[in-house]
């Protein structure tokens, strides 16, 4: 069955590319990438050496608006509906652009709310337009990934419950103990966000921009039921804003940093081997069980499944060696 399913999945993984603005982050080295046609990127070594050209489905550009890159993951995302898993990553070193293509960089002018938000409020619209047709619910989870270890960032009480993963049949069902909100408009979605934003923030205060050394997953689950004919759907919709990308040399780190640093290249290697092997219709060989990314995502990864990753860039010359790591995990995973 698996195999079947895997090969399903083949041409249902697109790469993205996208470049940040130069200079936001107060970095002030010129710029070493150019973008070029139709899905073209090329990265040349500021002390000379050769250009390296990669090429994905589509490059954003330091100007695309946030609603540029939406118009191109919206059918996926609509997907949902009729009952596919999408799962929608952003990869990327710390500071070239993860949280501002998901999340967004300012939650109060809709100019600047990312794909999650906009997720929503599309499955809203739809749900409106198909009013009397058919009839969708929608719930959300959010989870971190921080050290392999889940935690539920819409869990107030704090209580600090171990999660664990069960497979199951029913995608998006496979933490048990997670807790799962009924939203049903714009406004509990927004309330939702800000107590995962608030909850995480908490964390971040013990420990310094724990933000960029953990995954989270924003998981949307929506169930259909179409009037017309009578026919049920389940769909599931993962958001995922991971870990920062760049290398921590053994010199720089030690203890809690180095431990963080091991745990992130681990699961960011397992989600390139799974995407790889899934790419590749490799069915045998995905190895979904090397980390807890892999493990959460497993059932959305198959079947009738969907992947976007979005990779960052972020284009001063200082950042060339990363940028052509990024590049590199992309070119593998396409
Ligand atoms: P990451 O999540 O990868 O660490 P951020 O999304 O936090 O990076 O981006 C770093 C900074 O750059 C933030 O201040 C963000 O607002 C800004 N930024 C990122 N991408 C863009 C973009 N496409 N346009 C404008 N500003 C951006
Ligand atoms: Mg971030």
């Amino acid at each position: 069955r698996l195999y079947n399913e895997v090969q399903d999945l083949k041409g249902n993984i697109r790469v993205f590319c996208r470049v940040r603005p130069l200079g936001v982050t107060g970095d002030s080295s010129a710029g070493c990438s150019e973008i070029g046609e139709e899905g073209e990127l090329a990265v040349y070594n500021p002390r000379g050496g050769q250009r390296k050209l990669y090429k994905f489905d589509k490059v954003f550009g330091s100007d695309s608006s946030q609603e540029e890159v939406y118009e191109d993951t919206k059918a996926l995302i609509r997907s949902v509906l009729d009952g596919y898993n999408v799962c929608i990553f952003a990869y990327g070193q710390t500071g070239s652009g993860k949280t501002h293509t998901m999340a967004g960089s300012n939650m109060e002018d809709y100019d600047g709310r990312g794909i999650n938000y906009r997720a929503l409020d599309d499955l809203f619209s739809i749900n409106e337009q198909r009013r009397g047709e058919a009839e969708y619910s929608v719930r959300v989870q959010l989870l971190e990934i921080y050290n392999e270890q889940l935690r539920d960032l819409l869990d107030t009480s704090r209580s600090g419950k171990r999660l664990d993963i069960r497979n199951t049949e029913r995608s998006g069902l496979n933490v048990p103990d997670a807790i799962q909100v009924d939203v049903g408009s714009r406004e509990e979605v927004l309330h939702v966000m800000e107590i995962g934003a608030r909850n995480r923030a908490v964390a971040e205060t013990k420990m310094n921009e724990r933000s960029s050394r953990s995954h989270s997953v924003l998981t949307v689950i929506v169930d259909g039921i179409s009037h017309v004919t009578g026919q049920r759907t389940h769909g599931c919709l993962h958001l995922i804003d991971l870990a920062g990308s760049e290398r921590v040399g053994k010199s720089e780190a030690t203890g809690e940093r180095l431990e963080e640093a091991k745990h992130i290249n681990r699961s960011l290697s397992a989600l390139g081997d799974v995407m790889a092997a899934l790419a590749a219709r490799d069915a045998k060989h995905v190895p979904f069980r090397n980390s807890k990314l892999t493990q959460l995502l497993q059932d959305s990864l198959c079947g009738q499944a969907k992947a976007m990753m979005f990779i960052h860039i972020a284009p001063e010359e200082s950042s060339y060696g990363e940028s052509v790591s990024t590049l590199g995990f992309g070119a593998r995973v396409s």
